[in-house]
């Protein structure tokens, strides 16, 4: 990528297409294996975020013996925008009952884990008869909770990441890399 595709308020790219493309292809190997005797797989992609990251996964994801549907939640944490209290808001839920599938969630980043831990509580209690999670990116300095992720990405350092879907205040998100939003941008 030359440097005058770059956004201007992009300190560094992080992860190239090319990196993304073939780590997104790893984790759909790797979830097309774990999943091939499953009956019914519901993937749940956690909105607004993953929305990327799931369009590129499932396209790689080859079960031709599984009921393979998709479903979007939207949630918000409540707490101050740089970090998350863990408490979660469903602004958008579920449509079907996951009760006896096999679940996964695609999710975009963790960094405390708080989001996640909540989000996996909730719809445990939903009876799936499996749920796991698959994660593009985790900032593992930022863990302040155990949480059980299945399939990661790619772990990276306490920066504010955006585009391939993660935003800043809602830009940003339809940046085909990962960039480090220069700090100038949030810290005023
Ligand atoms: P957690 O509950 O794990 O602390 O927060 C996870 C949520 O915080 C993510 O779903 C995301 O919305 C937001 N978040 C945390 N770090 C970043 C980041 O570096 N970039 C962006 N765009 N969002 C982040
Ligand atoms: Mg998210
Ligand atoms: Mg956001």
């Amino acid at each position: 990528m030359s440097t005058t595709e770059i956004h201007p308020n992009v300190n560094r790219v992080i992860f190239t297409e090319t990196q993304i493309k073939e780590k997104v292809a790893e984790l759909a190997q790797q979830i097309t294996r774990d999943y091939k005797d499953s009956k019914n797989l519901v993937l749940i992609g956690i909105l607004k975020g993953s929305f990327v990251f799931m369009s590129d996964l499932v396209r790689g994801i080859h079960l031709p013996n599984t009921n393979v549907s998709l479903e979007f939640m939207s949630i918000s944490s409540y707490g101050a925008e740089t970090s998350s209290s863990g408490i979660i808001r469903i602004i958008m839920d579920l449509r079907t009952s996951i009760e006896g599938k096999d679940v996964l969630i695609i999710e975009d980043i963790i960094d405390s884990g708080l989001t996640l831990k909540h989000l996996i509580e909730l719809l445990q209690s939903r009876k799936p008869k499996s749920l796991e999670s698959a994660i593009l990116l985790r900032k593992k300095e930022g863990l302040k909770t155990e949480v059980p992720v299945k399939y990661i990405g790619f772990d990276i350092p306490m920066v504010f990441i955006i585009g391939y879907g993660l935003d800043f205040a809602e830009n940003y998100r339809e940046l085909p890399y990962l960039g480090e939003l220069k700090e100038e941008c949030y810290k005023k």
